[in-house]
Protein backbone atom coordinates (compact mmCIF):
# COMPACT_ATOMS: atom_id res chain seq x y z
CA UNK A 1 0.00 0.00 0.00
CA UNK A 2 1.18 3.15 -0.70
CA UNK A 3 2.02 5.72 1.89
CA UNK A 4 -0.25 8.61 2.42
CA UNK A 5 0.45 11.57 3.04
CA UNK A 6 -2.13 13.50 4.05
CA UNK A 7 -2.35 10.86 6.88
CA UNK A 8 -2.47 13.15 10.35
CA UNK A 9 0.14 11.83 11.57
CA UNK A 10 2.51 13.14 8.85
CA UNK A 11 0.49 16.46 9.21
CA UNK A 12 1.56 16.70 12.99
CA UNK A 13 4.80 15.44 11.72
CA UNK A 14 5.08 18.82 9.51
CA UNK A 15 3.78 20.96 12.19
CA UNK A 16 0.55 21.74 10.48
CA UNK A 17 -1.33 20.16 13.12
CA UNK A 18 -0.49 20.38 16.71
CA UNK A 19 0.94 17.81 19.37
CA UNK A 20 1.15 17.52 22.87
CA UNK A 21 4.75 16.43 22.06
CA UNK A 22 6.73 14.27 25.13
CA UNK A 23 9.59 13.06 23.22
CA UNK A 24 11.51 13.77 19.99
CA UNK A 25 14.75 13.02 18.16
CA UNK A 26 15.73 12.63 14.76
CA UNK A 27 13.97 9.72 14.07
CA UNK A 28 10.87 9.86 16.49
CA UNK A 29 8.37 11.90 17.83
CA UNK A 30 5.70 11.19 20.91
CA UNK A 31 2.71 12.67 21.37
CA UNK A 32 -0.56 12.03 23.51
CA UNK A 33 -3.33 10.54 21.92
CA UNK A 34 -5.90 12.61 21.82
CA UNK A 35 -8.61 10.54 23.10
CA UNK A 36 -6.74 8.70 25.87
CA UNK A 37 -8.05 5.39 27.34
CA UNK A 38 -5.95 5.21 30.09
CA UNK A 39 -4.45 8.31 32.36
CA UNK A 40 -1.12 7.64 29.94
CA UNK A 41 -1.20 6.91 26.46
CA UNK A 42 1.29 7.89 24.07
CA UNK A 43 1.83 7.53 20.67
CA UNK A 44 4.84 6.88 19.20
CA UNK A 45 5.76 7.48 15.51
CA UNK A 46 8.44 6.93 13.64
CA UNK A 47 9.56 9.86 11.46
CA UNK A 48 10.25 7.75 8.58
CA UNK A 49 7.00 7.60 6.14
CA UNK A 50 6.04 4.03 6.88
CA UNK A 51 2.20 3.07 6.69
CA UNK A 52 2.32 -0.07 9.25
CA UNK A 53 4.02 -1.81 11.43
CA UNK A 54 4.63 -4.62 8.98
CA UNK A 55 5.20 -1.38 6.46
CA UNK A 56 8.10 -0.72 8.82
CA UNK A 57 9.69 -3.70 9.65
CA UNK A 58 10.04 -5.10 6.09
CA UNK A 59 11.30 -1.87 4.67
CA UNK A 60 13.56 0.15 7.37
CA UNK A 61 16.90 -0.47 8.16
CA UNK A 62 17.85 -2.38 11.30
CA UNK A 63 19.27 0.70 12.41
CA UNK A 64 16.03 2.58 12.21
CA UNK A 65 14.17 -0.28 13.78
CA UNK A 66 16.65 -0.38 16.54
CA UNK A 67 16.34 3.44 17.35
CA UNK A 68 12.99 3.06 17.26
CA UNK A 69 12.32 1.22 19.93
CA UNK A 70 14.78 1.65 22.03
CA UNK A 71 13.24 5.25 21.60
CA UNK A 72 9.12 3.47 23.13
CA UNK A 73 11.79 2.03 25.85
CA UNK A 74 12.86 5.00 27.07
CA UNK A 75 9.56 6.79 26.92
CA UNK A 76 7.78 4.49 28.61
CA UNK A 77 10.98 5.08 31.40
CA UNK A 78 10.25 8.38 30.90
CA UNK A 79 6.72 8.11 31.64
CA UNK A 80 7.54 6.66 34.95
CA UNK A 81 5.33 3.62 34.50
CA UNK A 82 7.51 2.23 36.93
CA UNK A 83 6.78 -2.02 37.94
CA UNK A 84 3.16 -1.16 37.65
CA UNK A 85 3.71 -1.98 33.88
CA UNK A 86 1.71 -0.30 30.95
CA UNK A 87 -0.08 -2.10 27.60
CA UNK A 88 2.06 -1.78 24.52
CA UNK A 89 -0.46 -2.08 21.15
CA UNK A 90 0.17 -1.49 17.47
CA UNK A 91 -2.44 -2.00 15.46
CA UNK A 92 -2.33 -3.39 11.66
CA UNK A 93 -4.19 -2.83 9.06
CA UNK A 94 -8.61 -2.65 9.02
CA UNK A 95 -9.15 -5.78 11.30
CA UNK A 96 -7.03 -4.68 13.56
CA UNK A 97 -8.89 -1.03 13.38
CA UNK A 98 -6.10 0.56 12.53
CA UNK A 99 -7.09 4.68 11.91
CA UNK A 100 -3.92 5.92 10.52
CA UNK A 101 -2.04 4.64 8.05
CA UNK A 102 1.60 5.80 10.09
CA UNK A 103 2.79 3.23 12.14
CA UNK A 104 2.28 4.43 15.91
CA UNK A 105 2.66 2.20 18.84
CA UNK A 106 0.16 3.03 21.73
CA UNK A 107 2.07 3.02 25.27
CA UNK A 108 -1.09 3.15 27.25
CA UNK A 109 -0.79 2.71 31.46
CA UNK A 110 -1.48 4.63 34.73
CA UNK A 111 -4.25 2.33 36.29
CA UNK A 112 -5.08 -1.23 36.43
CA UNK A 113 -6.26 -2.35 32.79
CA UNK A 114 -8.96 -4.32 31.78
CA UNK A 115 -8.61 -7.65 29.56
CA UNK A 116 -7.91 -6.99 25.56
CA UNK A 117 -10.79 -6.03 23.94
P1 LIG B 1 -5.17 3.39 15.69
O1 LIG B 1 -6.62 3.04 15.87
O2 LIG B 1 -4.87 3.81 14.28
O3 LIG B 1 -4.24 2.35 16.23
O4 LIG B 1 -4.91 4.63 16.63
C1 LIG B 1 -4.99 5.96 16.19
C2 LIG B 1 -4.96 6.83 17.42
O5 LIG B 1 -4.71 8.14 17.00
C3 LIG B 1 -6.30 6.84 18.18
O6 LIG B 1 -6.07 6.39 19.51
C4 LIG B 1 -6.73 8.31 18.11
O7 LIG B 1 -7.32 8.77 19.30
C5 LIG B 1 -5.42 9.03 17.82
N1 LIG B 1 -5.58 10.27 17.05
C6 LIG B 1 -6.34 10.45 15.94
N2 LIG B 1 -6.21 11.70 15.49
C7 LIG B 1 -5.35 12.32 16.32
C8 LIG B 1 -4.82 13.65 16.37
O8 LIG B 1 -5.11 14.51 15.54
N3 LIG B 1 -3.96 13.93 17.39
C9 LIG B 1 -3.62 12.99 18.32
N4 LIG B 1 -2.76 13.39 19.27
N5 LIG B 1 -4.09 11.74 18.31
C10 LIG B 1 -4.95 11.41 17.33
Amino acid sequence: MAYDSNNIFAKILRGEIPCQRVYEDNQVLAFHDINPKAPIHVLVIPKGAYNSFMDFTIRASFEEIAAFFQAVTKIAEDLKFGDNGFRLVINNGPDSGQEVPHLHVHLIGGKRLGGMA
